[in-house]
């Protein structure tokens, strides 16, 4: 009897041995970095390094998922043609405060974005949100049939003052660089289109200004090929067809030239305040030598020009 105890209390005290040991190694693994990714798949083949589609790399073989309800074998060696990428726009911001300002508002409870661009040169990006989950940069928004999109866009802030009493503070060549450098990664990781690289403003135009008029649209497009532009001899072509009839033009077909190309306008056939917000949104974006809201021939010229290239 006696002896029986001894044992029982010998093998206890091994497993608290054990368990401390276990505790320890675990406390000691968040310090420990991580090795690069290794990929076992189950035919004997592994892949080491950073694959271009992380998700699709992973596949081919089976796992077990073992917890509380029980143990399942998944198979991932069938793989589906219907998909996509969730991440089907990048929406673009300024954060209208300073590098700090952003980064406390931006880590905080209520709004957030995946990657921000500091207005600091010795700053690297800050990789904020994780691509694969939602941050909350776009509030209430839309483009053509999509709604809120959060569920479906990246979004990067970029740190400028924006507004500051009517005049709106330039971008860093720098950033703008960090930013084209971003968004092509972004574009070539999940195949965004030109048509969903776009500002707030096109999307929240009722409410928000930012990028803003001094954001470089044209710039981007034509030296990294990012996002969309109007060919000029197409606008050239508009202006001559409409050069003594663009003021009699009805709001309704404007309206509808707005709509076709993407934002959320209202048919009301009137030109009222939330049509001025749309054309001053769209200003701001592609003709931003001067966004007063109103109609004008180039306005409606460079609509037309983008409508027939982009939404044939
Ligand atoms: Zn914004």
């Amino acid at each position: 009897m006696k002896k029986t105890i001894k044992k029982l209390l010998f093998l206890i005290s091994i497993l608290s041995i054990g368990n401390i040991l276990n505790a320890y190694n675990k406390n000691n693994n968040l310090d420990v970095k991580k090795p690069p990714v290794e990929i076992q798949i189950d035919n004997g083949q592994s892949g080491k390094g950073e694959p271009k589609d992380d998700n699709a790399s992973r596949r081919g073989g089976t796992e077990t998922i073992r917890n509380s309800a029980g143990s399942i074998t998944v198979d991932s060696s069938y793989t589906a043609k219907g998909q996509n990428y969730r991440q089907r726009f990048v929406i673009l911001h300024y954060t209208a405060v300073n590098r700090d300002g952003s980064l406390r508002a931006l880590t905080g409870n209520d709004v957030s974005s995946h990657y921000l661009v500091s207005d600091q040169k010795n700053d690297p990006v800050f990789y904020l949100v994780d691509e694969n989950k939602r941050a909350w940069h776009a509030g209430v928004s839309e483009w053509k049939t999509t709604k809120n999109l959060n569920d479906s866009s990246i979004g990067i802030e970029i740190v400028n003052n924006g507004d500051v009493s009517g005049k709106f503070e330039p971008f860093k060549d720098f950033q703008i660089k960090e930013v084209a450098v971003l968004v092509r990664y972004l574009i070539d990781k999940y195949e965004i289109p030109p048509t969903n690289i776009l500002g707030h403003s096109d999307i929240a135009p009722q409410r928000k200004p930012d990028p803003g008029p001094l954001f470089p649209w044209e710039e981007l497009n034509k030296k990294y090929n990012i996002g969309m532009w109007y060919d000029s001899s197409s606008k050239s072509m508009y202006e001559n067809q409409y050069a003594s009839t663009w003021n009699t033009i009805p709001a309704a077909t404007v309206q509808s030239e707005f709509s076709r190309f993407g934002y959320a306008i209202n048919q009301t056939g009137i030109w009222d305040g939330q049509t001025k917000n749309v054309i001053k949104a769209f200003q701001y974006h592609f003709r931003p030598s001067k966004y007063d809201g109103k109609l004008d021939l180039e306005t409606y010229a460079i609509l037309k020009a983008l409508n027939d290239k982009y939404n044939k």
